[in-house]
């Protein structure tokens, strides 16, 4: 692969062509960062195992941390999930499209490779346009972690995906900055009660109200390193993991404080 195609569209009326330009080469197994409401994603087709492990390669991810399958209709999680708990189409009601990514048993259709050897995956629908309208013209669900060099910060535009993919992907779709720029919240839903493995744009108080009982793994919570082995959610084992929940206790602290100078 030599160059990058950019193809830039409306992040609210995304052009139709261009759309179906990045589904041609999602279907034919080629990589397409793309914007959704938290970060660029590097998006392959997640049951095309050879997509998804030049996905692999593009980011320079380490095989053993699962990226996140990206869906643009609620059908196709029955297809990824083993079994759909009852407390999970209660969030999917609630919190999609958005920033919450859902861990469910794999189905048998998952290849290996997109889920790092687990006997789970990880599921979210975005709220971006773009990213909803790649998804539906492509019919596929897309594998997508954040679109940068494994160890690099998660990219908000085009231009940080390039500084890292240039040459290295086919196409990016180019919608300008994202908005929320925290990554989704990761919640196992194969424990009881669910557990949050990654705190990120939905928050923990907020799904307290719809599921009652949630709890948080330590790793999600820590100040320091966690040993891996008590790292449950894979990604977390990786340093810059530390920075976003740097970001993320950052955004906690600071966004009442906000609240509270425009209010008064
Ligand atoms: P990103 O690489 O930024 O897209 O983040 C994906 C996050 O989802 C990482 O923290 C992964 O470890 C996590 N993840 C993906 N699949 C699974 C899974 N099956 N079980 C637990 N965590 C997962
Ligand atoms: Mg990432």
């Amino acid at each position: 692969m030599e160059k990058t195609l950019v193809l830039k569209v409306d992040s609210q009326k995304p052009d139709l062509e261009k759309i179906r330009v990045a589904a041609a080469i999602i279907k034919r197994g080629g990589l397409v960062a793309f914007p959704t409401e938290t970060v660029y994603g590097l998006g392959a087709d997640a049951l095309n195992s050879k997509a998804v492990l030049s996905l692999f390669k593009a980011k320079k991810r380490p095989l053993d941390n699962p990226p996140i399958v990206h869906v643009g209709n609620l059908e196709d999680v029955y297809k990824l999930a083993e079994e759909v708990p009852v407390k999970a189409e209660r969030l999917m009601r609630a919190f999609w499209p958005g920033p919450l990514t859902l861990i469910f048993k794999r189905s048998k259709v998952v290849p290996s490779v997109t889920v790092a050897g687990l006997d789970t995956v990880a599921v979210r629908m975005p709220r971006h346009k773009v990213a909803l309208a790649l998804l539906r013209e492509s019919g596929k669900a897309i594998a997508a972690p954040s679109a940068n060099l494994a160890g690099k910060p998660s990219p908000t535009t085009a231009e940080h995906v390039l500084e890292d993919l240039d040459g290295r992907i086919d196409a990016v779709l180019d919608a300008g900055p994202t908005n929320i720029g925290v990554e989704s919240t990761v919640l196992d839903l194969t424990v009881d009660p669910p557990q949050i493995l990654r705190p990120g744009g939905t928050s923990y108080e907020i799904l307290k109200e719809v599921l009652g009982k949630v709890n948080l793994h330590p790793v999600a919570v820590a100040e320091k390193e966690l040993a891996i082995e008590k790292a449950r959610s894979p990604g977390l084992r990786h340093r810059h993991y530390m920075l976003q929940r740097l970001r993320w206790l950052w955004l906690k602290v600071s966004c009442p404080l906000w609240l509270i100078r425009l209010t008064s």
